[in-house]
């Protein structure tokens, strides 16, 4: 037990510690409905402070919170009770840019739109453009494998990193990735740091994969008639050549309207919409792949005429403040990313839609139809009887068709549950152990990503290859550790049965 967790830390960390209630509070949650009290927030000077934060939290058994800008969806920066959240915002620089080499060395508080602007005159950018570019950092990118709307052409955050250094929660400092081209030395260790939600390592600094600046970009909106197909819209656009696609996004007509209604934007408001960038390398050619578009627009009953938006990335920033108008309109609510195989989007769209009529809720959908990555919205109470079960709903509904249950946010504390019915035991018994080399003592985001009991398959507990169950005496699961102690230290303060 730590007498002042405060105290405490400042005895071995140079960096800030804050522990005032008020300072605390934009730490106590992300932007799920998830609270907690964290007990202090730390502002880590530089890679030896985090080692010695690591090392505190060890000896104390006290869970560290990563934490970028705060914006994940499902919990995943929200801290347990008594958690110490490590702020990463203040380093925000771009330490050193090789356009040639096609890298750039960042902190990882950096926040993506930030460092796209730095890019720009080097002709260089980061594709990776979350809906959240504007708030969200890079290791908080990283630590979620985010992606944008121009993941149709580039691929999530795992794609365009390279290397970096992260404070394991041994406290053992590490090196992962590398600049070179390519590499073929064994499994790719820096893929695990991609997507583990802070809970394997803290990440120090990034060296992010960049690409050049395309010489011409334009986005495309067409107005979408009632009743089309767009599974089929789906697999038409992703099959065409000599499209220069980079990007395929929908919004059906409540979230258009909505967005419409509260801020300005160019384009048709009665109607569900389908939003493109395309690249070219001049004026010709976008005209003919602008012609290419329309004509395998109109073979799948696309017929209204579009508008073409000249600055593609105000209307990718236009498109992410759809979800900011929902805030605006509905206020908490259920808000997914699941994502299907592009030949079961139609059968996704139905049974998503069937949910919201048996709950009677209203309901909004957007996302990356290119990818059949869909953000269906319900509003209603995420965290009431009705929430709980429209999001079952849905999540059964992505892995029932061959999809998966987080396409872009991640599983923070929303979708443990979930990890074993779409991984399978066997991976995530994998998972967990790389987990408990990682981070022995389950210190790193307690609670987040990793289910909250040992798995069962088929209704058995998970066995070793000998035969018994476990065969030594296991380290319990991941997410029992300082999460559980913490947990039960805040029921208590709370005045509830252990
Ligand atoms: C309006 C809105 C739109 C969004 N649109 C998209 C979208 O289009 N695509 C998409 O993928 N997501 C989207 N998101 C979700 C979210 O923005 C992304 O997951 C983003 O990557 C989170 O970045 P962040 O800096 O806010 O990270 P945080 O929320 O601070 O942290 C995210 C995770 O990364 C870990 N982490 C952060 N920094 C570090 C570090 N230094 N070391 C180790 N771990 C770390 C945290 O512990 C946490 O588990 C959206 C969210 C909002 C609110």
């Amino acid at each position: 037990m730590v007498p002042s967790v405060a105290a405490s830390l400042r005895e071995v960390v140079r960096g800030s510690v804050q522990s005032d209630p008020r300072a605390l509070e934009p730490f106590r949650s992300d932007r799920s409905h998830l609270v907690g009290t964290p007990s202090a927030a730390v502002a880590p000077l530089d890679s030896e402070d985090v080692v010695a934060l690591v090392r505190w939290a060890r000896r104390h058994r006290v869970g560290l919170v990563p934490r970028g800008g705060g914006t994940s969806l499902d919990g995943e920066s929200s801290p347990l009770d008594g958690s110490v959240v490590v702020d990463f915002t203040g380093w925000n620089s771009v330490l050193e840019v090789s356009p040639d080499e096609l890298w750039a060395r960042v902190g990882p508080g950096i926040v993506n739109l930030d460092l796209q602007r730095i890019l720009r005159p080097h002709g260089v950018f980061f594709p990776p453009n979350p809906g959240s570019w504007t708030s969200a950092t890079i290791g908080g990118n990283v630590g979620t494998n985010a992606s944008g709307p121009r993941s149709f052409r580039y691929g999530p955050t795992r794609h365009w990193v390279r290397a970096v250094e992260a404070v394991l929660g041994t406290g053992e400092r590490v090196r992962l990735g590398s600049l070179v081209a390519k590499r073929s030395v064994g499994p790719d260790l820096l893929s695990l740091i991609v997507g583990s939600e802070g809970t394997l390592a803290v990440v120090t600094e990034v060296t992010v994969r960049l690409a050049p600046v395309p010489a011409r970009r334009e986005g495309l909106v067409f107005p979408l008639p009632e009743g089309l197909s767009l599974g089929a819209v789906a697999v038409r656009l992703r099959s065409t050549a000599e499209t220069g696609l980079s990007a395929v996004e929908y919004l059906d007509r409540a979230s258009a309207e909505t967005l419409a209604d509260r801020r300005a934007v160019d384009w048709p408001t009665d109607s569900a919409l389908l939003l493109l960038e395309v690249e070219a390398a001049g004026e010709a050619e976008a005209a003919r792949r602008r012609e290419r578009l329309f004509e395998v627009a109109r073979s799948c009953g696309v017929l209204g005429q579009p508008v073409v938006v000249a600055d593609a990335d105000a209307l990718w920033t236009q498109r992410g403040e759809s979800s900011v108008a929902l805030d605006e309109r509905t206020g908490q609510r259920i808000r997914e990313d699941v994502a299907v195989p592009l030949g079961r989007i139609d059968e996704l769209l139905a049974r998503l839609e069937g949910i919201a009529r048996e709950a009677r809720i209203p309901y909004f959908l957007f996302g990356h139809l290119g990818e059949g990555s869909f953000h269906p919205n319900y509003a209603c109470d995420p965290a009431g009887p009705v929430g709980d079960r429209v999001r079952r709903a849905v999540l059964n509904a992505a892995l029932s068709l061959g999809g998966t249950v987080s396409s872009e946010h991640g599983i923070g504390r929303l979708k443990r549950e979930f990890l074993s019915q779409e991984l399978g035991g066997v991976a995530v018994d994998l998972l967990e152990e790389v987990k408990r080399r990682c981070d022995p003592d389950g210190i790193l985001n307690p609670g987040k990503l990793y289910p909250r009991t040992r798995r069962k398959e088929g209704g058995r507990p998970s066995r070793s290859p000998s035969g018994s169950a476990g065969g030594r005496a296991r380290p319990r699961s991941p997410s029992d550790g300082p999460a559980d102690a913490l947990a039960h230290r805040a029921r208590r303060r709370h005045g509830a049965p252990p």
